[in-house]
């Protein structure tokens, strides 16, 4: 029953990013299956899934082509390493079709398990390709607050969120700067006038640290786990200008915005990124298996097989051959259906057209949204920007956000996600209009319970 489940998964599992206390009293959720925008618990709860997983289920759930790929490679070859002077057929071809998807020049890609294992990859390739350049030795890198880059070490120091500071402090390699958050720092101004003090924070920042020891800056083209924060117009364009300037090599990462999420194959085709490096995991497999990979520019690579030697670096499962023929199923679904052509064309303009709808609610204080990726930002008081949990608020930041989530997912089936007071939209790229207006009357019915519960 749900209940011995419940019993089991107390006494023996730790879940990440949980509290544990607060998990044992409410009873955890057992999924049981999932077919296409919908997932199901043992109780026989049908959940429209509006986050695909955790931003990751592109193509949706039940995709028999992606375990035909996978029963066909673990069949002929299920395992062999990419470090004795050997590679296979599934990474190489992965790492060809990723060359021609991602932008002009990164066509070169190193393979990991994991959006966090990426960034650690980042990391020592950044550190290594500035080593190869001779002195100065730059080793700083720049990551924005509330940039979310995964959690192991190295990505926890890239990352911005304070509360993952806690266990370990920020090496001083890592430095940061505010994110482009329009609504709550800079609404007093125009968005474009906004994006350009925004990116000036980068630079202040370089000229802080000094030009000559700055290695590298990474962001989200949005920024997801943070809140989807949008960049105002003109933004990137100038934090592109600013890494030119000081010659700092420029990462986007795309672990959340990659394969199809803003409307094109990458967040950076959307916003005109020309990056140094391309972090990606998450939708490369739609979450299928685990998979991630680092693509590097052509500019870099050549001064790592140039000068480099050898890199010692690399994990058991790099290039893992059933993740490449996953990835590679993956990606021609995207392609062969149309779907990423979809969302930019169709699916993605009419989600943002039903979320913009919502902007009435006397809860709504701003809408964000970026192809099937967007935010509901909740406020206490619309007119003057107040958020909640700002100082004046009479609520504290991410009580109403986590009330109007158990009412989505507990009295309405729909599962979003709550950072802070943003609710989180990320649904699967198979989404049709028909099941995008499920999602908002679902969600439109969480906003009015959560309103009642406030007396509004
Ligand atoms: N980078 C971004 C932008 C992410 O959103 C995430 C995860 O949500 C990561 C990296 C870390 O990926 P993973 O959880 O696969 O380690």
């Amino acid at each position: 029953t749900t209940a011995d489940w419940q019993r089991l998964d107390a006494a023996h599992h730790l879940e990440p990013f949980t509290d544990y206390k607060e998990l044992h009293a409410e009873g955890v959720r057992v999924v049981t299956r999932a077919e296409g925008v919908w997932i199901e618990d043992s109780e026989g709860q049908r959940i429209l899934d509006g986050m695909a997983g955790l931003w990751c289920v592109n193509v949706g759930y039940g995709r028999r082509e992606l375990v035909e790929a996978a029963t066909a490679q673990m069949t002929q070859l299920p395992y062999y390493n990419t470090f004795f002077k050997s590679t296979h057929m599934p990474a190489v071809e992965l790492a060809r079709v990723l060359a021609d998807i991602t932008p002009e020049g990164l066509n070169h890609a190193f393979f990991n398990s994991s959006g966090s294992e990426a960034n650690d990859t980042v990391c020592r390739m950044i550190w290594h390709y500035w080593d190869c350049m001779g002195k100065p030795w730059r080793k700083t890198i720049i990551s924005r607050t509330n940039g979310y880059h995964g959690s192991t070490v190295a990505a926890t120091n890239l990352g911005g969120m304070r509360m993952m500071h806690k266990q370990n402090r920020v090496w001083p390699e890592f430095q940061h700067i505010e994110q482009p958050y329009w609504y709550h720092l800079g609404h007093d101004m125009e968005p474009e006038a906004f994006a350009l003090k925004a990116a000036g924070w980068l630079e202040e920042k370089i000229l802080e640290v000094g030009p000559d020891n700055v290695a590298a800056f990474i962001a989200e083209p949005i920024q997801g786990a943070g809140g989807v924060i949008v960049p105002p117009p003109g933004y990137w364009a100038e934090i592109q200008r600013i890494c030119h300037k000081y010659g700092v090599l420029l990462v986007a990462d795309e672990v959340i915005c990659g394969f199809g999420r803003t409307g094109n194959w990458f967040g950076s085709d959307t916003f005109g990124i020309a990056p140094d490096l391309m972090p990606m995991a998450k939708g490369m497999t739609s979450g299928y298996i685990p998979l991630s990979a680092v693509m590097v520019h052509d500019r870099v690579a050549e001064v790592l097989i140039d000068k480099g030697g050898e890199f010692f670096h690399g994990f058991t499962y790099s290039g893992h051959p059933v993740a490449c023929a996953v990835a590679l199923e993956n990606i021609r679904i995207l392609n062969d259906e149309g779907i990423v052509q979809q969302v930019g064309s169709d699916t993605g303009p009419y989600f943002e057209q039903s979320l913009k709808a919502l902007a009435d609610h006397p809860l709504v204080g701003e809408v964000r949204a970026v192809g099937l990726v967007g935010a509901v930002e909740l406020v206490e008081d619309k007119a003057r920007h107040l958020l909640f949990g700002d100082p004046g608020s009479s609520h504290k930041m991410g009580r109403v956000g986590f009330m109007c989530r158990d009412h989505a997912v507990k009295d309405c089936g729909l599962m979003v996600r709550a950072v802070r007071d943003a609710m989180i939209f990320s649904p699967p790229l198979v989404i049709t209009r028909a099941e995008i207006d499920d999602m908002m009357s679902r969600f439109k019915q969480a906003l009015d319970l959560t309103a009642a519960d406030l007396g509004r």
